[in-house]
């Protein structure tokens, strides 16, 4: 299988080329195609499956297919929560790289540093949000994030958030997010409160795993 035969926009097929990135890993060769759907996803994967592409490339595509290149004041459209500032910034840096050739503005938010650049950005308006919980909830606290226009919302090692007590940070997030939002999930493993987690909050999710 070729990313061309998942249907991939040229603009997107450009920048994996690029990268080298020569044929979809088998996460990707199962989600992307989800994704696209617009179906609720729960994925066990490690990282180094590809995982991070295998939700920021369809993402990228879905956003881009609305916003083209309007010049409008962006709006959030995708939240991505992760449990470490490494991961957020690595995952950040996925989404620059694979929509190099879009016109989708990306910003990462942490806890431990100013707040003031964060929400700066935040004002200028960007189309993909992604944090770590805490940081989320005390901007979103202070009425700096507004939610309402999300439609794709991922839970990333959903297990470590679990391990590292974020748990009920992550239940009162995925509240504040509109109930028609597509759900994504990544875990290493699936705990059984992780199980509950995506009974509760996901639609009919497609599982998959490699
Ligand atoms: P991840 O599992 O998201 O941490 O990704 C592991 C590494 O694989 C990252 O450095 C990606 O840049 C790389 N990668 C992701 N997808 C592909 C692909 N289809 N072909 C080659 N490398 C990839």
């Amino acid at each position: 299988m070729t990313f061309k035969d998942l249907k991939l926009i040229n603009n997107i097929q450009e920048s994996l080329l690029e990268l080298g990135y020569e044929k979809p890993t088998p996460i990707q060769e199962q989600a992307i195609p989800e994704v696209l759907a617009e179906r609720d996803l729960v994925a066990c994967a490690q990282t180094g499956t590809g995982k991070t592409a295998a939700f920021a490339i369809p993402i990228i595509q879905l956003i881009h297919q609305i916003v083209g290149s309007a010049k409008k004041v962006k709006k959030i459209r995708t939240l991505v929560i992760t449990p470490t500032r490494e991961l957020a910034i690595q995952i950040g840096e996925n989404f620059n790289t694979y929509a190099k050739y879009t016109n989708i503005k990306t910003l990462v938010i942490f806890g431990g540093v100013n707040q003031v650049p964060q929400v700066d950005q935040l004002k200028r308006g960007i189309d993909v949000l992604i944090a770590t919980p805490g940081r989320l909830l005390d901007l979103y606290k202070q009425g700096y994030i507004d939610l309402n226009h999300m439609h794709q919302l991922v839970l990333d090692e959903a297990d470590q958030m679990l391990d590292m007590g974020f748990i009920n940070d992550v239940k009162k997030i995925i509240k504040l997010t509109p109930d028609n939002r597509q759900t994504l999930l990544f875990s290493a493993t699936m705990p059984i409160a992780i199980r509950e987690l995506a009974d509760s909050f996901l639609r009919d999710p497609k599982y998959v795993t490699v």
